[in-house]
């Protein structure tokens, strides 16, 4: 079934509907986590918050009955009509090599303040830009490529830094198809202006690949499509622990309705395709799992539940 493209509201109006309750000021940013560091067996993992992003509650379903998704956000504690999206980062060090994978949204949309704070994390947490020697890009949306068009960024990275991303993302954003996505207002002009500003800033030190690329031991892209025609996850594996960066594969609704179409995806059946498959692989090897817009730090399992999945938090090791 198939309801079309809703037409979202805009996320100012859901921004302020959400702030609302924070009239006597929300508590100082020191008092939040921002970055949680962990080991997949020789190397080390940091996921690290880019902030968040408040967005229509539609885009969790286009494809369903209002009535039906209003229930389920209502059995998940959630308000009814707007949503706070985690927006998750990550670093990982292996073999040398300081690879970050994705980079929040920089300033590529003024109507989100409260997200675009990748860098000033960065730093935060004691990386110097200067030190890292590949980025990994998930996609090219803006909420993953921005960051690194922010002001005062790319001068402070490395010239022979590399930038890996699936040659058919590269491809798709020279001319993106935005007819089977459902976004708020403003949302695909900007996707398409970061996209090939992107494109401009970055071309010389892409490298593109096909299926696959490893980055660094035990970092491995692969090209999943789906959500973008070049979506990517990233697996990290070292002395027998395993851990998957997922990106846009997955969001919370994903688990429980794996066939809800998200707003965000340019392929709404093939990323549901995508995402049943490698949510069936997780579970049965019992990799661990960190994605782009589940709750931070987002480390959890994933288990089968009949037809549906279960999504199991890891312990907050700490
Ligand atoms: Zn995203």
């Amino acid at each position: 079934m198939s309801l079309g493209n809703t037409s979202q509201p805009s996320v100012k109006s859901c921004a302020d509907k959400l702030n609302a309750k924070y009239s006597q000021g929300r508590p100082g940013p020191e008092l939040v986590p921002s970055r949680y560091a962990l080991k997949v067996g020789a190397i080390d993992v940091l996921v690290v918050s880019d902030g968040v992003l408040s967005l229509p509650g539609a885009m969790l379903g286009h494809n369903v009955d209002p009535a039906v998704r209003a229930a389920w956000l209502e059995d998940m504690f959630l308000p009814p009509d707007v949503s706070e999206w985690a927006l998750n980062t990550v670093v990982v060090r292996s073999g040398g090599r300081t690879v970050l994978i994705d980079a929040g949204i920089g300033g590529e949309f003024p109507d989100l303040p409260r997200a675009g704070l990748w860098a000033k994390r960065l730093e935060a947490a004691g990386l110097d830009l200067a030190s890292v020697t590949d980025v990994v890009l998930t996609h090219m949306h803006m909420d993953h490529c921005g960051g690194l068009l922010a002001n005062g960024v790319k001068e402070r990275l490395r010239p022979d830094l590399r930038v890996h991303v699936a040659a058919a993302e590269a491809e798709f954003w020279e001319s993106p198809d935005f007819s089977r996505v459902s976004m708020p207002p403003g949302f695909p002009d900007a996707l398409r202006r970061t996209g090939k500003r992107f494109l401009n800033e970055y071309r010389s030190q892409m490298r593109t690949f096909e299926t696959e690329y490893q980055v660094a031991p035990g970092v491995l892209v692969q090209r999943t499509g789906g959500h973008t025609p070049g979506h990517s996850v990233v697996r990290l594996a070292s002395g027998g622990d395993r851990l998957m960066f997922a990106g846009d594969l997955v969001f919370q609704v994903g688990f429980e309705h794996p066939d809800w179409y998200n707003g965000f995806e340019h392929d709404p059946a093939e990323a549901a395709r995508v995402r049943v498959r490698l949510l069936r692989e997780l579970a049965a090897n019992r990799e661990s799992l960190v994605a782009t817009h589940l709750s931070f730090p987002s480390v959890c399992h994933v288990a089968v539940d009949g037809d549906v999945f279960r999504w199991v938090p890891g312990p907050w090791e700490y």
